[in-house]
């Protein structure tokens, strides 16, 4: 049985959403203590309870623990299998954390799947929709897997009631991913985009993308949607380059100006473009999980964060593999992964 420190390192959900996809794919048991320790609010979360029943429905497993607040959780998977999935997470989490944890381990599954999933699908602090869509899943095709995904009703917090839905193709085995270049700059654009608030909001927060990084007015748009059951805003930046396309985005919250928004999302943009790295800061720490569990590959990235440095010693405990990361120059790290 792994034991795992869920205190250690980030201390937050995606210790334990990593230690689920790795107990699936390598078929080993684990048990966690000290869930989200580092969180104002430890232990599980709705949207963690969905992570561990949805991992527990797709690897028929035996779990103990799985209530909300728990703070341990014992996990023995069975089989891991591919099928039509539903899963509602009951309040406005992160449907996009529910999918971080089954998406990998079942595009590694032996048979097709389908996988609904209900809650939000705009969140601050996890991948947004447009990340998973645009960034995320183009490179999990390039490693073998065919995934796609669809926004059937947005979601924001605190309302939630999102939607998504995603078709999943497995691939026998990930090939290696080589992503140390970026290339060329392919194209470049921004989304503001409201929901059951003044439009006047998406435009102002495109206006501000424009200014920052000092893009044209047509590289920029507000939009409405539809099908929202509360008030939500978000900003995507989207920057492709010929290897990679990377997603940058701000939230709409209470009490934060749409110029602040807009300004931290292109700020963020900002720092990327100009670092020479292949993948922003949130690519790297999701990128760990199938590469570890592939061919390997390699990538260049901005400083790591603490969920990469944690993510990497989560995989450790599972998987033998060697992760190593080097400085190169401006603070851009290359992180190698072989098996
Ligand atoms: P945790 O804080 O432990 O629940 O983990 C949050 C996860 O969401 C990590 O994998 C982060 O990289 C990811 N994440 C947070 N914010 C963003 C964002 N703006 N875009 C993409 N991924 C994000």
């Amino acid at each position: 049985m792994i034991e795992i420190d869920g205190a250690e390192g980030e201390g937050g959900g995606q210790v334990l959403r990593t230690a689920l996809a790795l107990s699936l794919i390598e078929r080993k048991p684990f048990r966690i203590a000290n869930i989200r320790a580092k969180r104002q609010k430890p232990g599980l979360l709705r949207q963690h309870l969905t992570a561990v029943q949805a991992a527990a429905a797709i690897g028929d497993a035996a779990v103990e623990g799985a209530a909300v607040g728990s703070q341990t959780l014992t996990f023995v998977p069975q089989a891991l299998r591919g099928g039509d999935y539903a899963f509602a997470i009951g309040t406005a989490g992160s449907t996009m954390l529910v999918l971080q944890t089954i998406l990998v381990p079942l595009a590694l599954a032996s048979s097709a799947s389908t996988v609904e999933i209900e809650g939000g699908t705009h969140n601050p602090s996890a991948p947004p929709f447009d990340f998973v869509e645009h960034a995320y899943l183009p490179l999990l095709r390039r490693m073998g897997a065919e995934a796609s995904i669809e926004l059937v009703r947005p979601g924001f917090f605190p309302a939630g009631g999102g939607k998504i839905c995603v078709a999943i193709r497995p691939a026998k085995r990930f090939g290696r991913l080589e992503l140390e270049q970026r290339g060329e700059l392919v194209s470049r654009r921004a989304r503001a985009v409201v929901a059951n608030l003044p439009y006047t909001i998406a435009q102002r927060e495109a206006r501000v993308v424009a200014e920052t990084l000092g893009w044209n007015e047509n590289e920029v748009e507000a939009h409405t949607i539809n099908g929202s059951l509360g008030p939500g805003n978000a900003v995507s930046v989207f920057v492709a380059f010929e290897q990679v396309t990377d997603v940058f985005t701000g939230f709409g919250a209470k009490g934060i100006s749409a110029e602040k928004v807009a300004h931290d999302a292109a700020i963020e943009a900002k720092r990327y473009i100009n670092s020479g790295a292949a993948v922003g800061e949130h690519l790297a720490d999701q990128l760990l999980l199938p590469l570890a569990v592939g061919d390997g590959g390699s990538f260049t990235t901005t400083p790591l964060s603490t969920h990469a440095t944690t993510n990497i010693e989560v995989i450790r405990k599972f998987v033998d593999v060697a992760i190593e990361t080097t400085a190169i120059a401006n603070g851009v790290v290359r992180v190698s992964v072989s098996s």
